[in-house]
Parts: structure tokens; C-alpha cells; sequence
């Protein structure tokens, strides 16, 4: 059963494209403006999802509108909602972003309820899935919690240890599988240094580059070898939520039963699909485009053993 529990963040992001950032002081006019769900924890939950995983996401949000919304756009996808914690004080998290043509932007958060994310609402996480999927946009605590919950001979734990913040390395040694993109390994010492502490391997993200699997050395024969999985080539128009969608994606592929190298090739093709649109998260995003997109590419850029 391709069960996947996701415990992360959730906000609505208000973005507003600019011709310039303002200076301080100053008020300016949007040339246009776009709102629309993100948070990494949201947008990993609802690519496990469009990729077919029954998936639960465990998230906190605020009583207000943009909590509203927020439902609204997991209710529009069938994506569960009954997982999420309803704070009585705190606004729902909320991601104000500038975006000028030449695509600089500026972007402030309100945390909001995500600062809150229970440990109770950790623990239950932690039970029942084939794969827990997690990343840092909560509380490390609250992480940990979920980490120490987790029982390695039923549930896969992966962390997105994005953003890169200090304390989070003392995690990994709980964790099964720790994917980071460069920024994010070079954090915390480099792509060696994480693999020192994991259980099963890690995976660096490389943008439009691809992908590549560091498998711990000496377990199992399909976890064994080091794999590159270049990108797919597509006309990328915003490369936000990118590597969520690659997150949930895998996350699905892995609790189905899917090898290391079939797992990377959708995540990629799943991360592709995303940048093709704007915004965090893509409406086309499902098992099928996913389908058309790898069968469109030439089989020798397939997810290749480094030698
Ligand atoms: P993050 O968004 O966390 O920085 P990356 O930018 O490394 O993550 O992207 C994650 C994955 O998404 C990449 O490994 C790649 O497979 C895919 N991807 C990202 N950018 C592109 C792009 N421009 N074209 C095709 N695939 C991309």
C-alpha cells in the first residue's frame, strides 16, 4: 500500500510582481498579483498526492481567511484536510513575495501557526505510513518528535532538510534518507558529512542539472550504487517548488515499492512538470503528465550507476 504521511508547513503565499523592489519608506503600485497554497510541507503533501499516494498531510493553520483558502485548494484536489491543527491565536502562515521582470525578488514570512506544530500532532504523523516525509520549515523539536516516534521497520523517513538551519544535523542519524540541494549540503558540511550520520543514502539535488543518490555503502544490492539522474529538458518559466514536487514525488514512488533509480526518475520528471508553471505548486502535476514526460526522453539520459 503506497501510503505516505507528510508533516511539514503550510502558508498562502501573496506574491505581487513589481517593477522594482521598494526602498524603504517608500509606497509603490504592482504591475499584478498572484495568491496561491505553499509551504513546503503543503507542496511536498500535494505532489505525493497527485502522484497517487494516499497521503496524509499533518500541518497547522491559523482561523482566518487564509486558512480558508487554504482548505479550499486541499478540497479542490481531494487532498485530506482532517490532519490539520487549528490554532486559536496564531495566523496561518503567510510568504509575502516581490517579484520584479527580471525575476529578483524579495520575500518575508509570517510563520504564523507553523511555529506551533504540535508534538502530539508529530507522533501521529509518525504512525501508519509506508513513508514519512518531512522538511524545516517547523520547529525542530517537532521533527525530532516525529523522528523518535517513527519505527524503522515500517515507515521510510526522508527529510528535506531545507530550509538549512543549525541543530537540524542532529537529526539525521534518525532519518532513513536526507535529500538537500546544493546550497543545502554545503550547510552542513557537504554531501560526506550527512552521509556519515543516515540510514539508507542521500540525495543532492542539482537544479536543472538532475539529481544524484549517495546510497550508504554496504546495504542492500538496490540501495548499493551511486546513481545520476539527469533533468528532464523542459522550458522552465518559475523554478519555485521545484524540489517539493521532486520531494513528494519520491516519497510516493518509494512507498509504493519503486527502486532508487525509478524513484529518482519520476521525482525529476515531477520537479520538471512544476517549472513549467508559475507558482509552488502545478495543477498538472499527476502520474500522467509524469507518464508522457518520461516517455518523451531519449533512454540514454535515463537515471545512470556512477562508475
Ligand atoms: P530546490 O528547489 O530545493 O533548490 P532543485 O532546484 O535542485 O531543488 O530542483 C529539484 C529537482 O527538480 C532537480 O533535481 C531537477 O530534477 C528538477 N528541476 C529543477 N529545476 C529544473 C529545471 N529548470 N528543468 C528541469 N528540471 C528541473
Amino acid at each position: 500500500m503506497a501510503h505516505v504521511n507528510v508533516l511539514g508547513s503550510i502558508n498562502l503565499d501573496l506574491a505581487l510582481t513589481v517593477d522594482r523592489i521598494p526602498q524603504l519608506g517608500e509606497t509603490i503600485l504592482a504591475t499584478g498579483g498572484f495568491q496561491g497554497p505553499g509551504g513546503k510541507g503543503f507542496n511536498q503533501a500535494m505532489a505525493a498526492h497527485r502522484c497517487g499516494a494516499d497521503t496524509q498531510f499533518h500541518a497547522r493553520v491559523g482561523r482566518d481567511a487564509a486558512a480558508h483558502t487554504l482548505r479550499l485548494a486541499m478540497d479542490r484536489a481531494a487532498l485530506d484536510a482532517r490532519f490539520l491543527e487549528e490554532d486559536q491565536q496564531a495566523a496561518t502562515g503567510t510568504a509575502h513575495i516581490f517579484v520584479t521582470a527580471d525575476s529578483d525578488n524579495a520575500i518575508v514570512v509570517n510563520q504564523g501557526a507553523n511555529a506551533n506544530l504540535s508534538q502530539a500532532g508529530a507522533i501521529a504523523a509518525a504512525t501508519g505510513a509506508n513513508v514519512l516525509l518531512m522538511q524545516l520549515e517547523i520547529p525542530l523539536p517537532t521533527v525530532r518528535a516525529a523522528l523518535a516516534a517513527t519505527d524503522p521497520a515500517k515507515t521510510l523517513s526522508l527529510l528535506n532538510a531545507a530550509p538549512a538551519v543549525t541543530g537540524a544535523q542532529e537529526l539525521f542519524d534518525q532519518c532513513d534518507i536526507v535529500i538537500v540541494n546544493e546550497t543545502e549540503a554545503a550547510f552542513f558540511g557537504g554531501v560526506d558529512r550527512i552521509l556519515a550520520k543516515v540510514r539508507r543514502g542521500v540525495i543532492l539535488t542539482l537544479g536543472s542539472a538532475g539529481a544524484t543518490w549517495y546510497p550508504v555503502k554496504g546495504l542492500d544490492a538496490d540501495s548499493g550504487e551511486e546513481v545520476f539522474c539527469p533533468a528532464f529538458k523542459v522550458n522552465a518559466v518559475d523554478t519555485t517548488g521545484a524540489g517539493d514536487a521532486f520531494c513528494g514525488a519520491l516519497a510516493a514512488e518509494l512507498s509504493r515499492g519503486a527502486t532508487m533509480p525509478e524513484a529518482l526518475e519520476v521525482a525529476s520528471a515531477a520537479g520538471a512538470i512544476t517549472t513549467m508553471s508559475q507558482g509552488a505548486q502545478s495543477s498538472a502535476l499527476s502520474l500522467e503528465t509524469i507518464g508522457e514526460l518520461k516517455a518523451s526522453r531519449a533512454e540514454v539520459n535515463q537515471p545512470q550507476v556512477v562508475v
